[in-house]
């Protein structure tokens, strides 16, 4: 049986981010890292303006899995899909055999959601576009048709539409609710974000969700939950993900919306750390680039040796473009206060003000996207 000293498990921003961290910081360990696709590193917000552009998928990969290991020293064993942790042996079972481990970090990810209420003869032709594996088959599904249904109007669900559109396909956008990305945009932000994208051609139905997907003679037919019927040459679901917690959950560790850890990424067992969108830190998961960024550098100090480096929660900003308008978010946490929101013909600023009238929070859009530093700063203070 192989065995290493420490084992990652995953080769998405948060694996490769800590073997990256790592090896700027010095730490000599030997690492193997193991993965279920090809190890090639990529950006996944890379995929929906690549989809615009309409470029190969192998033209957004940043290197192979090769080159990672070359450049990391490291080695990267791919398409292998770990199945079990051994939590009593320190051992990690995959397809094809065990190794044996003295530090594990488990960086699995988030798997997309897929709308189980959804019914039809179809629904196993429904897509998602979460990695570069399924942007690949997504481009050879779509060649030669022209007409796609996103379903899910989240901030994600927004950029793909506007980015499907700008490859001249004509895209219908399906939201539950009545306003996009209601869990993120107050009103005024939600309305300008939704002008945006409709006059760059989507058609958005808001409140307006499907119940149906069936096999059509040469299409697919759409019912909505109002009883209007449509059809569409393929369905993608932009329904957000959902942390990667079964092997945590198997081996007994304590999990939550995600696995959870401290502030030194430790899981429940101090020999296994977790990070990025599948670990939960202070009850979120760790999910935006700069805080992956974060926990991979206070990870490899901890790993090298130099515990002394703690995770904490900073606002981080999170960017989209809707269409050709630009939106910037600081999501406010989880407190008791209200938004305030200033709209001019070209922008809006929405500030989110706590119970002591503190800014906790802000989401700009088009013109006022430049305002985000000016905000930190008001913010830190
Ligand atoms: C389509 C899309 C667009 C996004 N765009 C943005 C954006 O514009 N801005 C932004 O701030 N954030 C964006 N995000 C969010 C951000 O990219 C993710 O939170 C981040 O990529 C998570 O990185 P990760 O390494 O934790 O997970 P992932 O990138 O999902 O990597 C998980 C890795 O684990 C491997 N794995 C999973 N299970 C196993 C197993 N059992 N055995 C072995 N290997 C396994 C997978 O193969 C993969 O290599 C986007 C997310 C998606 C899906």
């Amino acid at each position: 049986m192989k065995r290493a000293g420490l084992v990652i498990l995953g080769s998405g921003m948060a694996g490769y981010g800590l073997l990256r961290a790592m090896r700027r910081s010095g730490v000599p360990t030997a690492v193997t890292l193991i993965t279920r696709d090809d190890g090639a590193a990529y950006l996944r917000s890379d995929l929906a303006p690549g989809l615009a552009g309409r470029r190969d998928a192998r033209d957004l990969r940043l290197a192979t899995a090769a080159q990672m290991a070359y450049r990391l020293e490291a080695e990267i064993i791919t398409q292998q899909a770990v199945h079990e942790i051994d939590r009593e042996h320190r051992l990690i079972r995959m397809q094809d055999g065990e190794i044996a481990y003295e530090r594990l970090v488990i960086a699995t990810g988030g798997e997309p959601r897929r709308p189980g209420w959804l019914k039809g003869s179809a629904t196993d032709q429904l897509l998602t576009i979460s990695s570069l594996a399924e942007y690949s088959y997504f481009n050879t599904v779509i060649a030669g048709r022209r007409r796609v249904a996103v379903l899910g109007g989240s901030l994600a669900g927004c950029e793909l539409a506007g980015n499907l559109c700008a490859a001249g396909l004509q895209v219908t956008l399906f939201e539950p609710a009545a306003q996009l990305a209601q869990d993120l945009l107050p009103t005024l932000c939600a309305k300008f974000g939704e002008r945006a994208l409709a006059a760059s051609g989507v058609r958005i139905l808001c409140e307006e969700g499907l119940q149906r997907v069936d096999q059509g003679a040469d299409a697919l037919d759409l019912l909505t939950l109002a009883g209007a019927r449509c059809s569409t040459d393929v369905v993608v679901a932009a329904l957000g993900s959902t942390p990667r917690t079964a092997l945590a959950l198997a081996a007994g560790l304590e999990v939550g919306h995600g696995v959870r850890v401290d502030k030194r990424l430790a899981t429940s067992d101090p020999s296994i750390f977790a990070i990025g969108e599948c670990a939960e830190f202070e009850k979120r998961t760790i999910d935006l680039p700069e805080d992956i960024d974060q926990a991979a550098r206070v990870l490899a100090s901890v790993l090298g040796g130099e515990p002394g480096r703690m995770m904490v929660w900073r606002p981080t900003l999170r960017r989209a473009r809707l269409a050709r308008c630009p939106a910037i978010i600081c999501e406010p946490p989880n407190v008791a206060g209200e938004w305030h929101e200033r709209a001019t013909h070209h922008g809006v600023t929405a500030e989110f003000h706590d119970r002591e009238g503190d800014l906790r929070g802000f989401a700009l859009m088009g013109t006022a996207s430049g305002d985000s530093e000016r905000l930190l700063r008001r913010m830190a203070h």
